[in-house]
């Protein structure tokens, strides 16, 4: 098994696959000026088993495309959909976020939850904003520096591990130069990251390396996984 099929297997149980929260979801949905009774056309792109999907079915009369690249995830969300009753509300399409195949100017609104980190911020806003209508909103969540300076062992951390890490100042410079007005966002709070996702990681660490005997790969997963979650618990005043 190659590690993007056990990151994928760790992954597909949990709630989310990132940070967030249906409170955040919803306060950055109201923050745009869309009319949610209207028959908005949403994209959530790399929506992961849809946490954040369900929050968007149900707050809007929208019709959302829910992309993803993993047929796992995408299945887990068909099934919360149609449990939830909002099956008629989500379509699921599998494709990758960096080979987008929709007509120009089809969205009124794109989401992508702790996702666009993967094509890269400023490529991702580049490649997604022309599916945008003209008064369409594009909202993501974005790991950024929330203060100018900060320890360098963790500077050197998410350099490495993504090294389009940056200020909010300088991510919201690089969208109105993209064309972006009127920008505006919020940092996620700390329950966001460690009750709803690393602390049900850190639940699922063990029984996971039970499953494939603690392999090599298994090991190193965890481990890695292990090591975000005490950067995050030791310098979470400099980033989110
Ligand atoms: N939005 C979800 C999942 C975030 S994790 C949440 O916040 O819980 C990032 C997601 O991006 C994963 O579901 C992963 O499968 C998906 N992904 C990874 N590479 C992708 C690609 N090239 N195209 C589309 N989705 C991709």
């Amino acid at each position: 098994m190659d590690n993007l099929e056990l990151l994928v297997n760790f992954h597909k149980d949990a709630k989310r696959q990132g940070p967030g929260s249906a409170e955040t979801t919803l306060k950055a949905l109201k923050l745009t000026q869309l009319n949610l009774e209207n028959n908005l056309t949403i994209a959530d792109i790399g929506c992961g088993t849809g946490a954040q999907t369900l929050v968007l079915a149900k707050n809007t009369k929208g019709i959302i495309t829910a992309i993803d690249l993993f047929p796992e995830f995408l299945d887990k969300l068909k099934l919360n959909a149609k449990a939830y009753g909002f099956d008629n509300q989500i379509n699921c399409v599998r494709q990758s976020m960096e080979n987008l195949d929709f007509q120009h100017s089809n969205f009124d609104l794109i989401w992508s939850e702790g996702a666009i980190y993967i094509i890269g911020f400023e490529k991702g806003i580049k490649a997604w904003s022309k599916f945008l209508k003209k008064d369409g909103y594009l909202a993501v969540t974005e790991i950024s520096w929330i203060t100018n300076s900060r320890p360098k062992v963790i500077e050197d951390y998410w350099n490495n591990a993504y090294p389009e890490i940056d200020t909010i100042t300088n991510k919201v410079n690089q969208l109105k130069t993209n064309g972006f007005s009127s920008v505006l966002y919020f940092v996620l709070p700390e329950h966001c990251w460690l009750d709803n996702y690393y602390h049900p990681m850190q639940e699922r660490f063990s029984s996971f390396l039970k499953k494939y005997n603690h392999s090599k790969d298994v090991q190193e997963l965890v481990n890695a996984e292990k090591e975000e979650v005490k950067m995050y618990n030791t310098y979470k005043s400099y980033y989110s």
